[in-house]
């Protein structure tokens, strides 16, 4: 039946439909090869502790070193990989890298200190074996409770919160905290906030980029601030790029700050750098 409506489907293709088919199975076929030939790497963003100006932690973000393309970003290859499912393969080498990364910033007197947030798709949420996964990592490479934590979005949540409870519930456990990324741009009721006592929110870049001169977006933040405050929960401003941007977000009592006033996302080795001389 199936195969009837592939064959009865296919003559209304258009031919940019063609075109656009053709292109996403090139990049299939190119992620499958990526996974084999390990081509993905991981970047580290800094992210600035606002009482006392250090990198208290940083966010991991996949790279795909592509053999013509050379280094693209998540945008032109993660949500390919999230239909295709292939973002399970891609996330465990992410999280191997990240967790061997962990394990040399130890020894490291500048890095010790500094946790890494990895992303976390909804694809991956579901896998049955997610927890059994990390609690094999974190012990491979000998990571310890607090220095990993997982970022998820509100998407994932609105799909099974039940689930997604149970879920959180287990990998806080391990000793990973919870961060809710892009905080503001799904749909999820506030009283999620509450119910799945997420460690740190994660304020959307697409409020902090005009709160100096949109009053709108001003009182937003200002708001999520107080309300995630109050409930005991630490705030981290994305995205910010310009001085007057800083200044609100300071003024604002935000805990966290990441964006390209400070710095982008580095190689692990650019990313001791730029450790080391904040901490000089
Ligand atoms: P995200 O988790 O919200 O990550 C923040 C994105 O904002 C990063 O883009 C970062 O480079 C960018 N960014 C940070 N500061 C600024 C700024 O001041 N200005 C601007 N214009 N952009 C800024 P990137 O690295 O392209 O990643 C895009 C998205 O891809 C991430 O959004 C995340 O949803 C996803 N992603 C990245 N790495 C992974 C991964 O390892 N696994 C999964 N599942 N998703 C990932
Ligand atoms: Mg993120
Ligand atoms: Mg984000
Ligand atoms: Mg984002």
């Amino acid at each position: 039946q199936a195969k009837e409506a592939g064959r009865n489907s296919f003559r209304f293709f258009t031919p940019e439909m063609n075109a656009k088919a053709h292109e996403q199975m090139i990049l299939e076929r190119d992620l499958r090869q990526a996974i084999e030939h390990k081509e993905f790497c991981v970047h580290y963003q800094p992210v600035i502790e606002v009482t006392t100006g250090q990198v208290t932690s940083c966010e991991a973000l996949v790279r795909w070193n592509h053999p013509q393309k050379g280094l693209t970003a998540p945008g032109y290859f993660i949500s390919a990989a999230e239909e295709t499912g292939l973002i399970d393969e891609i996330g465990t080498q992410v999280l191997e890298e990240v967790c061997k990364q962990i394990h040399q910033w130890k020894k490291v007197p500048e890095m010790k200190a500094v946790r890494v947030a990895v992303n976390l798709s909804p694809h991956q949420l579901r896998n049955e074996n997610l927890v059994q996964d990390l609690q094999t990592m974190m012990t491979k490479h000998g990571v310890e409770a607090g220095q990993l934590s997982l970022e998820i979005t509100e998407t994932l949540v609105m799909q099974d919160p039940q689930g997604t409870a149970v879920l959180l519930d287990e990998i806080r456990k391990l000793g990973i905290k919870i961060y809710l990324d892009d905080f503001g741009t799904g749909y999820s009721s506030l009283n999620y906030l509450k119910r799945f006592s997420f460690d740190v929110l994660k304020v959307d870049r697409s409020f902090i980029m005009d709160v100096h001169e949109n009053e709108g977006d001003a009182a937003l933040v200002e708001a999520i601030i107080v309300m995630a405050h109050k409930l005991g929960i630490k705030v981290v401003a994305e995205g910010v790029e310009t001085i007057e941007q800083q200044k609100f977000i300071i003024e604002q009592k935000c805990d966290l700050i990441q964006g390209f006033y400070y710095s982008k996302p580095l190689s692990a080795e650019d990313m001791y750098d730029y450790c080391r001389s904040t901490t000089a």
